[in-house]
């Protein structure tokens, strides 16, 4: 089977003709000079190519928690959004903390066939924070896990932390570390600012998140191995990560979507779709992540897809879970806060969205450059559309997306995971 996509702009850099055979790139070429009758042809006129995206941090809910997500309907909504590779959190039930467990997410993953998913290993046994899980089981199972993370919590015990970052160096892992001092946000509910306190809503300081980082950056280096801080939020962590990339650390850094896109302002409406871990923050926080992205501090943007169900989020603003939905509005959000900006063009967007973020996770397959011989992994997205976001129309089995109601620029129009076309005209092609 070959396709052919003709005068595509490839990176917005320059116009092209690629042909795809099988799960292959086999040609690249000037707009409008390949000619093959056998390909099936799709015009990509006026349309963005990028290699498919790559989402480092997503919550897929599966085993335990299938009312909320699905690997199915969670690998759905990440083609939906133009992800042709997901890293699954270890956060499920039971814990994705043995080899079992991520070799079933693994064998789920393939059997559906969207995506790639990479399940995420915890660092301790059943999230606890008080011993290692085996990481190296994990390592060498088929899952062939390389991200350890026990998202949502922190590995707050600084000795634990140092024996995972210690561990994982046999395999070249990375632990990713979800940065939250525990004791400074006992109870909280939100940034802790001028907002919180007129809410009357227990905040959630900046110190809390930034006191871990600048704690991981040292311990990383003291042990020379690699460490990654989910989902960043705050204008000193972005300094943080400055610095201690100035003095030659290996520290990798995430920001999602929703915290280059919303400030603290929008919870003045109560309304818990906007109740997130780590809080929306202020402008100048947003400035600074945004800043820190354009300019490579920040290596990638991950999204946090974090399914609820409408019954944990429906609820008043204190009982509500933390999270929300980000795999089919990433790209949207990128383009309306990076690139309509003029803070980032469309390579850096492929490099923050696929190219970084398969290298972090140690992906051969993913985030390839986009020449002959490369898998075939590919999203195009229409600039110039624009889009209403609705809740109901999601194929993610939750509709907690913060940006329902509002309106996002451009358009996934097609999804290639390798080279099968898993959305057309912006629909799911399965
Ligand atoms: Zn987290």
């Amino acid at each position: 089977m070959s396709i052919l996509l003709k005068n595509g702009s490839l990176k917005g850099e320059k116009n092209v003709d690629i042909l795809i055979e099988n799960d292959k790139i086999i040609k690249v070429a000037p707009a409008n000079s390949i000619k093959d009758d056998k390909a099936e042809v799709i015009d990509l006129t006026g349309l963005i190519v990028l290699p498919g995206l790559v989402d480092l941090h997503t919550h897929l809910r599966e085993p335990g928690r299938e009312d909320a997500e699905t690997v199915a309907t969670g690998s759905a909504a990440a083609a939906r959004g133009g992800f042709t590779a997901v890293h699954a959190m270890a956060n499920t039930l039971p814990v994705a903390d043995t080899a079992g467990v991520v070799e079933q997410v693994w064998n789920l993953g393939k059997s559906i066939g969207l995506v790639d998913v990479y399940p995420v290993g915890a660092v301790t046994i059943g999230l606890k924070g008080e011993n290692l899980a085996e990481l190296s089981a994990m390592a060498d199972s088929t899952a062939r896990v390389r991200i350890f993370s026990d998202d949502g919590h922190c590995v707050s015990d600084p000795v634990l932390m140092r024996r995972a970052l210690e561990y994982v160096k046999a395999f070249n892992g990375v632990i990713a570390q979800h940065a939250q001092e525990p004791r400074l946000t006992e109870g909280a509910q939100m940034n802790e600012g001028v907002i919180s306190g007129k809410l009357g809503l227990a905040g959630w300081p900046a110190v809390a998140e930034e006191a871990i980082i600048a704690r991981d950056v040292l311990l990383a280096h003291h042990v020379g191995s690699r460490l990654h801080v989910c989902h960043l939020s705050t204008a000193g962590s972005v300094e943080i990560i400055r610095w201690a990339k100035s003095r030659g650390i290996n520290v990798t850094a995430e920001v999602t979507p929703h915290h280059l896109y919303f400030t603290d302002d929008v919870v003045e409406s109560y309304d818990p779709i906007f109740k997130v871990n780590p809080p929306l923050r202020t402008k100048a926080d947003v400035e600074a992540v945004r800043a820190g992205l354009a300019d490579g501090t920040i290596n990638i943007v991950a999204t946090d897809h974090a399914p609820h169900p409408s019954e944990d989020k429906d609820c008043e603003w204190t009982a509500a879970a933390f999270g929300m939905t980000g795999l089919e509005s990433a790209l949207g959000v990128v383009y309306e806060t990076m690139v309509q900006t003029g803070l980032m063009n469309w390579a850096a967007v492929a490099d923050r969205m696929s190219v970084a973020p398969a290298q972090i996770g140690r992906v051969s397959t993913q985030g390839q450059p986009i020449e002959v011989g490369s898998p075939a992994n590919l999203v195009i997205f229409d600039p110039r559309a624009s889009q209403e976001v609705d809740a109901r129309k999601t194929v993610s089995a939750s509709r907690n997306t913060p940006y329902a109601g509002r309106t996002l620029p451009g358009k996934v129009v097609a999804t290639f995971y390798r080279g099968k076309p898993t959305v057309l005209n912006g629909e799911l092609n399965a």
